[in-house]
């Protein structure tokens, strides 16, 4: 068991949460009761996952995507209302860390992704930047797209979208969870014959076959599932807090 206020500054200090510009408060977002002996984590705050929190008895719920977004509605009314009221109603805490559990360099999803699909680390996509949060480096196994994609489609459990020819040969992989198709360029500026993100736009299909990049991807909520489970574990193990995880379905 541990005082809220002690874990969410154990939390704030490990992620260094301070440090990062984000488009929502990292940290506590909303206060429940003071003591927390069993926590819950999850991808999102979704109320599919408040509502399994209820159910469990959990004290606080850590999340990756919290509330609060820079142009969210201002007011608590509707879907809102009922996710914000049903924390309050069972005193239920809500952690959310966003960037800085993106880019944590032992517990981050991109780190915690390469992990899982067995790549080895070798730089940050903005190379020479401590604090890059999309990563490089190379499958240590798998030689082809094909069979990267095939990992994927194992070890995440979802059918990844796939840009390029599966025969290709991989050397160098980019990667960055989320919704992060964007960074293509920056990934072919590094030399990636692949790049890897959860999301996809029209774009970003033009963008790898111009690049010459494979992309693949792999889902936003699926490459985005393993940094708060290596968060809770880590407060299973420091602390002696009880630890479950939550999940959902989403295709995306
Ligand atoms: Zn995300």
């Amino acid at each position: 068991m541990l005082a809220l206020q002690e874990l969410v500054k154990q939390l704030d200090t490990l992620l260094d949460s301070q440090s990062f510009k984000d488009y929502c408060p990292n940290g506590l977002q909303v206060e429940g009761r003071p003591q927390v002996r069993k926590i819950a984590t999850a991808v999102t705050a979704s109320q599919n996952i408040l509502d399994q929190a209820v159910a469990e008895g959990v004290d606080a719920l850590l999340v990756h995507h919290g509330y609060f977004w820079k142009n969210e509605s201002q007011t608590l009314t509707g879907m809102k209302y009922r996710r914000l009221s049903t924390l309050i109603k069972n005193d239920i805490s809500l952690l959310a860390y966003h960037l800085p559990l993106d880019a944590h360099n032992e517990l981050g999803n991109n780190v915690e992704l390469a992990r899982i699909l067995d790549w080895q680390v070798t730089d940050g996509l903005d190379a020479g930047n401590p604090r890059s949060i999309g990563l490089v480096g190379s499958a240590k196994r798998d030689k082809t797209l094909g069979q990267i994609t095939e990992r994927i489609h194992r070890e995440l459990d979802r059918e990844p979208l796939v840009i390029g020819e599966l025969s290709k040969e991989i050397n160098k992989i980019g990667w960055c969870t989320g919704a992060a198709q964007g960074f293509i360029e920056q990934a072919a500026d590094a030399g990636c014959d692949l790049y890897i993100s959860g999301e996809i736009s029209e774009n970003t299909v033009h963008a790898a076959r111009e690049l010459g990049v494979a992309y693949i991807a792999a889902g936003h909520h699926a490459t985005e599932r393993y940094g708060v489970l290596a968060l809770g574990r880590w407060l299973q193990d420091n602390y002696g807090i009880e630890h479950i995880t939550l999940d959902e379905k989403n295709p995306v």
